[in-house]
């Protein structure tokens, strides 16, 4: 597994890169938005952090240039008031991004999801325990009995068992199910995890969606 890293700031840079060596990753690290682009042109990287204010070429637009030839995995890195860079970025095609400061617990377990997702082919079920989805036939069940959701409860719960073991914000479950254009609040998050919750964990007992406080929700195994 081979990460690019494009960060000017350095410190930054640095200990990302410690931090995915020690995990086994192998990885480059570039600090200018040009040179940024050739490596990621001209070499296979797995997945690429591409940070957005960057000197020579801003990492919108290495994203943008970048996916007029090839889908190398991206996560770009934003500052928190840049919103419209998350915005642009996930329009332009990024994977997923990370708001500064990180916790680089926090970015190695996307890495890991977005590393993930493109080496398995996409898998048309996804299961936890007795919960099964099918993901094409839109077909939920709990063991033996099927659990009937509406699109968008659907939607939010494949995006949080595809995230396994992520910690999904509000604001990342809205931009994935509802899409950015959504204006509404990020409480429609939590209706929709109200609505799962008293299909699925009252219905059954469990605890399948976890609820991280100040952070968001989770699906572990
Ligand atoms: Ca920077």
């Amino acid at each position: 597994m081979k990460i690019l890293i494009v960060e000017d700031e350095t410190s930054i840079a640095r200990f990302v890169q410690l931090e995915l060596e020690h995990e086994g990753y192998q990885t480059e690290s570039v600090a200018d938005g040009r040179q940024a682009l050739d490596k990621a042109v001209q070499n296979d990287y797995d997945l690429i952090v591409l940070d957005v204010m960057l000197p020579s070429l801003n990492g919108i637009e290495v994203l943008r240039r970048l996916r007029q030839v090839k889908q190398t995995p991206v996560i770009i890195l934003t500052a928190r008031d840049q919103i419209m860079d998350k915005v642009a970025g996930l329009d332009l095609g990024a994977n997923d991004y990370m708001t500064k400061p990180f916790a680089i617990e926090e970015l190695l377990a996307r890495i890991r999801a977005n590393v993930k997702k493109r080496s398995e082919p996409e898998k048309s079920t996804l299961s936890l325990g007795k919960l099964k989805v099918d993901v094409e036939a839109h077909v939920v069940s709990y063991g033996s009995d099927a659990i009937d959701l509406t699109k968008k409860e659907f939607d939010l719960l494949v995006y949080l068992l595809s995230n396994r073991n992520v910690v999904i914000s509000r604001e990342q479950a809205l931009d994935a199910v509802w899409g950015f254009d959504f204006y509404g609040n990020t409480n429609v998050v939590d209706v929709y995890i109200r609505y799962l919750r008293s299909k699925i964990d009252d219905a059954y007992g469990v605890t399948v969606i976890q609820t991280v406080r100040g952070a968001g929700y989770v699906i572990r195994d």
